[in-house]
């Protein structure tokens, strides 16, 4: 069932200052608290925003203590998007598309209502923050796991000309566009998918997001040949992972894109779908800008 966010009504708050969590494994390095924290104090929200580290096999317990707690959200990393997408009892239309849910609200009347603010966030800090509008570009999307699947939705949204997904399994590329076709199709955007070798049959790309882990796990570049032209002059390169981890990608995009370009690492996406998940849970969008920029300040200086 799908819903929309804006009608969940809410149910009596409890006592104190209102409770939410981003909830995963691991969740240690996660800096969504810092994130809604400095929202709240903009916004003069009441409200404190803790990590829930679940155990593997015991996500759903763990988010049920949690609720009994008087908690009234939280936000959903990895590996729980999925089943926080089955938990929901309502879900937004974003969330249906992506199949996997990272923000759940549970004040409302008719159960749990999950969401999926990540597609939102990439978009956002792709056209807002980096002023570069989707209309009409042709965007390659390399990955094809529960990051992808999550903002693709959102991405075809923006009505590029076109969009490749390309990944390592390219069976899981493939499926991943079978489940947009529709969406693609009415938005009238052209939408194909294969391995990593096949990124660019049409020529290089305007955009292109690295929506893999390969950077995380030390892998270096997700595509096999460096050499081989990806990525257009003057075009935008957007890794999700961000800091240091993203560097090895981002400087190779940088030498492709030549003057002109652009890159970005996933900074301005995670603070961007937080700003997202606070307009659900509080109806106060937050300025996302000046928090994003105090949070690079604050890394560049350690
Ligand atoms: P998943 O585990 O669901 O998917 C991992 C993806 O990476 C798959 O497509 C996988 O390919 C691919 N992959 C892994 N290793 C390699 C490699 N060595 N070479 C090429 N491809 C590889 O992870 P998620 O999709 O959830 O997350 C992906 C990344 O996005 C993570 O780094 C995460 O931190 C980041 N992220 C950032 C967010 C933000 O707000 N900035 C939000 C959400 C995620 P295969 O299918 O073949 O295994």
């Amino acid at each position: 069932m799908s819903a929309d966010p804006t009608s969940a009504s809410a149910t009596a708050a409890p006592p104190g200052p209102d409770r939410y969590a981003v909830a995963g494994n691991p969740v240690a390095h996660s800096r969504s608290p810092e994130i809604h924290a400095a929202f709240a104090a903009q916004t003069g929200q009441s409200l404190v925003y803790e990590r829930l580290l679940c155990p593997l096999d015991g996500f759903e317990a763990a988010i049920r203590d949690f609720v009994a707690s008087g908690a009234r959200g939280c936000n959903v990393t990895v590996p729980f998007k999925f089943d926080a997408f089955r938990l929901a009892a309502r879900r937004t239309s974003r969330a249906e598309l992506a199949g996997a849910v990272n923000t759940l609200r549970f004040d409302t009347e008719g159960g749990w209502l999950g969401d999926n603010t990540d597609g939102a966030g990439l978009v956002a800090d792709i056209e807002r923050n980096a002023a570069r509008p989707l209309r009409g570009q042709r965007v390659l999307l390399i990955g094809a796991g529960g990051a992808s699947a999550g903002v693709l939705g959102s991405l075809i949204g923006g009505r590029p000309a076109e969009i490749r997904i390309v990944n390592r399994s390219a069976d899981k590329a493939v499926a991943l566009a079978a489940s947009h076709r529709a969406w693609a199709d009415d938005h009238g955007v052209r939408l194909s998918a294969g391995g990593l070798d096949a990124p660019a049959p049409d020529g290089r790309h305007d955009v292109m997001i690295n929506g893999t882990s390969a950077s995380l796990s030390g892998a270096g570049l997700p595509l096999p040949d460096p050499d081989a032209p990806v990525l257009a002059v003057g075009g935008l390169a957007v890794d999700m992972m961000y800091g240091a981890a993203a560097a090895p990608f981002l400087d190779w995009a940088a030498g492709q894109a030549g003057a002109g370009g652009a890159t970005r690492d996933g900074l301005g996406m995670l603070v961007e779908q937080a700003a997202e998940a606070f307009l659900l849970w509080r109806g106060v969008r937050p300025d996302s800008a000046a928090v994003l920029a105090d949070l690079r300040r604050r890394l560049a200086a350690h």
